[in-house]
């Protein structure tokens, strides 16, 4: 998780980016990877943190690319994947772009702009997106339809959690998170009925609304315009990611919360999803973008079964610079509220560093 002081964001960032004193900063050697996850439609406000925080403004994600461009050395993810698996030394300065989700927004809104500036990118995409119309992830549909319903008497059958019994939460995020963690110690066939159940339940509240308010409003509980923000890209859709110069990694089966899901489903988790990948793709899927990717939700069990995979490298949504090719690898996470200059402390190192002098 993110955590920036206003003083850092306001002020300490804006002075240190505008007299060029990041620049001066920056690592000479290394690289960094930055992390997105899908881009608001024009226009768009951010109207429901915590969802729609992870998409980036059009004009900010341009700025970011060109921003980089300038000041760095974007670099394709096969020149990454050289550097990992042969040795093959980086440009200095070298940033890779990776989005996580395969969201079909990163197709229509993000892929346009990255081809306009001539950078590529990793996109880190579920099995989900194996199929030709697939609908979205799990958790998203989750998070939109507790928003109609909150799932009164439908959450008796979930798993326990610990955490949740221990602190019990009352505001919507957390309640809606510790369900996730719930879900996620599922199978995922046993978790997939769960949610149709749900999904019928606010499908069929939202039609006897309906029918008492007239026909304004949606049959389906989900909205289509949620719908289209959140849905997922289909295998034509990486196709033509691969021939624009795209590359394709995997992000799991259906991005449950590995540490909660039994040795053989989080092993099924991490290797299947590589090996469907490649079989709709027709090519080598080499890295692994572990689900959610901060804090508890990747341990040893869970780098050493992407290691044994088959991967050449994994992701995790931390962040720092690396001087040397590990197997797990951090990330910078952008954020809808991320201005330039706390970007570019974030790509320079910085921002690390004030957030642990702060901590202390
Ligand atoms: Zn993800």
């Amino acid at each position: 998780m993110l955590v920036v002081s206003p003083l850092l964001k306001r002020v300490v960032y804006p002075a240190l980016h505008h007299t060029g004193c990041l620049d001066r900063v920056t690592p000479s050697a290394g690289y960094a990877v930055v992390n997105y996850h899908g881009m608001l439609p024009a226009g768009a406000s951010t109207g429901d943190l915590p969802l729609d925080g992870s998409l980036v403004h059009p004009e900010a994600f341009r700025q970011q690319i060109q921003f980089l461009k300038t000041h760095y050395h974007i670099i394709h993810p096969e020149e990454f994947r050289a550097s990992i698996e042969e040795r093959k030394p980086l440009p200095p300065r070298s940033v890779l772009l990776t989005c996580d989700d395969g969201l079909v927004n990163a197709f229509t809104e993000m892929l346009p702009v990255m081809q306009s500036e001539n950078v590529s990118c990793l996109f880190f995409v579920t099995a989900e997106s194996c199929s030709d119309q697939p609908g979205m992830l799990w958790f998203h549909e989750l998070y939109h339809l507790m928003r109609i319903n909150p799932l009164i008497g439908m959450d008796q059958d979930l798993p326990a959690d610990e955490d949740a019994a221990a602190n019990p939460q009352s505001d919507f995020h957390s309640i809606w998170w510790s369900t996730v963690k719930k879900a996620s110690r599922w199978d995922r066939t046993t978790r997939a009925d769960w949610l149709d159940r749900v999904r019928t339940s606010c499908n069929s509240m939202a039609s006897s609304m309906k029918s008492s308010m007239g026909n304004s409003m949606e049959s389906s509980a989900v909205s289509s315009a949620s719908d289209r923000q959140w849905r997922l890209m289909g295998t034509a859709e990486l196709k033509q990611l691969t021939e624009a110069g795209m590359t394709i990694g995997a992000h799991s089966l259906s991005h449950a919360v590995l540490s909660l899901c039994s040795d053989e489903e989080a092993r099924s988790e991490i290797q299947d999803s590589k090996i469907q990948l490649e079989r709709a793709l027709g090519r080598p899927v080499w890295a692994f973008a572990y689900p959610f990717g901060y804090g508890f939700t990747v341990g040893e069990r869970e780098l050493r079964m992407a290691q044994e995979s088959g991967y050449s490298c994994a992701f995790v949504n931390v962040e720092h610079w690396d001087t040397e090719c590990n197997f797990a690898l951090q990330r910078t996470h952008v954020t809808s509220d991320m201005t330039l200059p706390e970007f570019a402390a974030h790509l320079s190192g910085v921002h690390k560093l004030l957030q642990r002098a702060v901590a202390g």
